[in-house]
């Protein structure tokens, strides 16, 4: 009786060792195996993301910034477009794929870490990277037809963005984030004034209202048939605003070309 009494303590010993023993097993089965699964949806979504958009990209609409390349020349200005971009946000984080799809690549640590002026900046890009609905623009350089933007052409001239340089109160990463907000506005139709959604941005990175703007100085050099608009050659005068100090920026144009960096001139 004695020997079958320690037989069961033995038994019911082993027992209480093995039980944990082996929920701990269906445990660790049961997490590999949801493991497993995760990585399975993960397969499947970039396959199914990379085929719409190789087989099926003329039926299933692209979404975000596209940039479009323009007369030959389309390569070089949108890498002059990219190398903006990343100037002021740093680490190569902007990108475009085979479809001129514009990439960011910023981590949301690294937004945060991102000095205030430049996470406005990446704000307004990343609203339109990131929106379901796309906004293409053109990316030319030197182009006779635009000055900096056109709503026309829906092209942004990168030549005429660089040479508003790294100033504090109008440079070319604020006028580029300008452009892209108004381009963005026009194409979805709805906004009254996309240019001054633009100018509101400006206002928001450097802190100074652009508040009128004078071409009594532009000449016109000839007729644009397409646009229906004139190609001018002269000054444009911008004027911004901080409290009590106002500051004019004078910009040369030659055939609706930028030439040289903008003069500023203090007016009080
Ligand atoms: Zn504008």
């Amino acid at each position: 009786m004695k020997i079958k009494l320690t037989n069961i303590r033995r038994k019911s010993k082993k027992l209480i060792i093995l039980i944990p023993v082996f929920l701990l097993c269906i445990l660790i089965f049961s997490c590999l195996n949801l493991k497993k699964k995760d990585k399975e949806v993960i397969v499947l979504d970039n396959f199914s993301y990379i085929s719409k958009t190789i087989i099926g990209s003329d039926e299933i609409p692209l979404h975000g910034l596209i940039f479009k390349e323009k007369d030959g020349i389309g390569k070089d200005a949108i890498e002059e477009a990219l190398n903006l971009i990343n100037e002021y946000l740093g680490n190569g984080c902007a990108t475009v794929d085979e479809n001129g799809k514009v990439l960011l690549s910023l981590t949301e640590k690294e937004v945060k870490r991102l000095p205030r002026k430049q996470r406005v900046f990446y704000r307004v890009i990343n609203e339109v990277v990131a929106s379901s609905k796309e906004t293409i623009i053109s990316i030319s350089k030197d182009s006779e037809f635009v000055v900096v933007g056109s709503a026309f052409y829906n092209e942004i001239d990168i030549s005429d963005v660089n040479h508003f340089g790294t100033g504090k109160i109008c440079n070319k990463f604020s006028v580029f984030a300008h452009e892209i907000k108004e381009q963005q506005l026009l194409q979805r139709g709805k906004d009254k004034n996309p240019h001054l959604a633009g100018i509101l941005v400006e206002e928001e990175m450097l802190g100074y209202t652009r508040s009128y703007f004078d071409s009594s100085d532009l000449k016109k050099v000839r007729f644009d048939d397409v646009s229906k608009k004139w190609i001018c050659t002269g000054f444009i005068y911008s004027f911004f605003e901080k409290g009590s100090r106002k500051i004019e920026l004078s910009v040369r144009i030659d055939t609706n070309n930028i030439v040289g960096k903008p003069k500023k001139k203090n007016i009080r």
